[in-house]
């Protein structure tokens, strides 16, 4: 294969938006799009959330033809060879790049030790997702292990699917990572207002699978059965081929602020990459969520064009259990004091400030988009590093919009 251009290795949500990104930013050149998945790009949050229309293509297939970009399907690159910026693909095949992306993503984190079999299934991609709507049949008995967001949104489909629902936690309480107390102990009573046997402060100690079960005993000497397994204890980056480049890796592929690795023509976007967060002092985290690989893919695509944009979002990501919404903007980390905003008698906001005073995250919970519009203020409260009075963001009565 002889082309040279823009190359993207991952055809998920950050590759495909850099794919457009730079026709978008007038780039004429080769663009081509590498993916291992046979699907035409696809929507994930959608696989944890609704029963029906698994597969929700990230754009329509004609706009490929349209664009001019090279979509190669159920590819997969096997090497980076940056001395020579050529790519080895799976079919022996290699291909020169001008600039490269890596848009690889992320993998479910395997729980050591643990055999998986046909039963027990962890979620990533549609046909894993086909797989545990099988497993969701009226009078099933689902597991499930991990009560962060998947595990959760899982629950609720499952529910809605007329399974039952075990939901095992090894934490004292579901999302304890970067959600409030008060918001999760919510969200924990919703999920057992509906009928998940909720069991947290406890792990799995072993599984055994036969042909109609799989059986759990968990570390405290309780035992069950279920139909089947999910393993939702969340994901790792995918960064074997950057490891074998030798770029420098730190909770994944690191990027600077422009989103370039240690290589000056490879740059990296999405979940398998850690970046400097301009917001909070350029500290390093590694988002999983589908509005940082949009976004991202969109920044890289310029840097890889020349271009000197700094990725400077602030981080955001949103849940959808039963009616119910979360949305977190910001990160929390640092901040030593909540302040509550009542939105409805169903929604509230939390704030996050730190010991100075500045708005560092806000996290709502509620009904439908009852939380939207007040948690798109307070990150631009977050991004403007303000330090509201705790006063006003406490009352409901004077507008976040003011504040700014
Ligand atoms: C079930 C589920 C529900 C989610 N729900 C939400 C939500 O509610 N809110 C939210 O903010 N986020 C959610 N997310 C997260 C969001 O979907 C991800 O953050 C987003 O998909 C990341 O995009 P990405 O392009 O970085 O990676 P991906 O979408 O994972 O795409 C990477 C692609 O690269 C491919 N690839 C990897 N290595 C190679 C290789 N060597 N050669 C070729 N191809 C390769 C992979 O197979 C994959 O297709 C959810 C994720 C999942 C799995």
């Amino acid at each position: 294969m002889g082309t040279s251009g823009m190359v993207i290795v991952g055809a998920g949500e950050a590759g495909v938006r850099a794919a457009f990104a730079l026709r978008e930013h007038g780039y004429h050149g080769s663009v081509t799009l590498i993916g291992d998945e046979l699907h035409l790009p696809y929507e994930r949050p959608p696989l944890s959330k609704t029963e029906d229309e698994p597969v929700r293509p990230i754009v329509a297939e004609a706009r490929f033809a349209e664009t001019g970009i090279t979509l190669l399907r159920g590819r997969a690159v096997t090497a980076i060879e940056a001395a020579v910026n050529t790519l080895a693909l799976d079919d022996g095949d290699s291909l020169p790049y001008e600039r490269l992306l890596l848009a690889t993503g992320a993998s479910p984190r395997r729980l050591q030790g643990l055999n998986y079999g046909k039963r027990v299934h962890v979620l990533r991609t549609v046909e894993q997702a086909a797989a545990i709507r099988q497993a969701m049949q009226k009078g099933h008995h689902l597991a499930i292990l991990g009560g962060g967001f998947i595990g959760l949104e899982l629950a609720a489909m499952g529910r809605k699917l007329g399974a039952a629902v075990t939901l095992i936690e090894v934490q004292p309480r579901v999302l304890m990572r970067g959600v409030p107390e008060r918001l999760s102990l919510a969200l924990q009573a919703r999920h057992l207002h509906e009928g998940v046997n909720i069991i947290c402060g406890v792990g799995i100690e072993a599984i055994a699978e036969n042909d109609t079960s799989v059986s759990i005993a968990l570390a405290d000497g309780r035992q069950f059965d279920a139909d089947a397994l999910v393993v939702g204890i969340g994901a790792e980056p995918n960064n074997a081929l950057a490891a074998e480049a030798g770029l420098l890796l730190e909770n994944g592929i690191a990027v600077d602020d422009h989103l370039r690795t240690s290589n000056p023509d490879i740059f990296a976007a999405g979940d398998c990459c850690s970046y400097p967060v301009a917001v909070y002092g350029g500290r390093r985290v590694r988002l999983e969520s589908w509005r940082n690989a949009q976004e991202q893919g969109t920044v890289a695509a310029a840097n890889m064009l020349g271009k000197a944009e700094s990725f400077d979002a602030v981080p955001w990501f949103w849940s959808d259990q039963y009616d119910l919404t979360l949305q977190v903007a910001g990160l929390s980390d640092g901040a030593t004091s909540l302040v509550a905003r009542p939105i409805s008698t169903e929604a509230e906001i939390l704030f996050h400030l730190d010991p100075d005073g500045r708005l560092l995250a806000a996290s709502g919970l509620g009904p439908g988009g009852a939380v939207s519009r007040d948690i798109r203020l307070a990150e631009m409260l977050i991004a403007r590093r303000a330090h509201p009075a705790p006063s006003a963001l406490a009352d409901p009565s004077i507008k976040l919009k003011s504040l700014l």
